[in-house]
C-alpha cells in the first residue's frame, strides 16, 4: 500500500440526524460521557458503500431521544462514496486534505479544510477524496538538515 500524503487524503467530520430510534429510552441522565480521543474503534468503509481505502471513526451515535451521530471518515486519494441519500440530510466538514463533492445532476464541487457542506435531505450525492497524488519524498530530501 502506497504511503498516504497529507494534502491528497481528505478527512470529513461527518453529521447526520438519526431517525429517532427509540425516544423513549433512557440512560443515567446526569452523567457525563467522555470517550477519550484514541479510544474509539477505526474501521474500513464497507466494500459496498464506498470505492478506495477508507477508515470510519464514529465519534458519537444518538442517545436516548438524541437524533444527530457524526464520525471522522479519512478518505484515501480517490476514495469516495457511492452515490447515497441520507433521509435527515448530512453536514460534511473538511478536517484535513481536499476533497470533492456532487449532488445528482450538479457540478463537481473541490471542497477544502474548513469548507462546511449541507446535503439536504433526501438529495442523491456523493463525496469523496481529490484523486491527485504528488510525488513521493526521497530519502534525499526527508534527511536533509533542519533549518
Ligand atoms: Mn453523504
Amino acid at each position: 500500500m502506497k504511503p498516504l500524503i497529507a494534502a491528497a487524503t481528505v478527512a470529513l467530520s461527518m453529521m447526520e440526524p438519526a431517525l429517532a430510534a427509540d425516544a423513549t429510552a433512557t440512560t443515567a441522565a446526569s452523567e457525563l460521557q467522555i470517550t477519550r480521543a484514541r479510544t474509539r474503534g477505526i474501521n474500513p468503509g464497507p466494500a459496498d458503500w464506498f470505492t478506495g481505502t477508507v477508515k470510519v471513526e464514529m465519534l458519537y451515535t444518538p442517545v436516548g431521544a438524541e437524533h444527530a451521530s457524526a464520525g471522522n471518515v479519512t478518505f484515501s486519494p480517490g476514495a469516495r462514496t457511492a452515490w447515497h441519500s441520507h433521509p435527515l440530510g448530512q453536514t460534511l466538514v473538511v478536517t484535513a486534505g481536499i476533497g470533492r463533492v456532487q449532488r445528482w445532476g450538479g457540478p463537481l464541487e473541490e471542497i477544502r479544510v474548513g469548507d462546511v457542506v449541507h446535503i439536504p435531505a433526501h438529495v442523491k450525492h456523493w463525496h469523496g477524496a481529490a484523486p491527485d497524488w504528488m510525488e513521493q519524498v526521497s530519502n534525499e530530501q526527508y534527511r536533509a538538515e533542519l533549518n
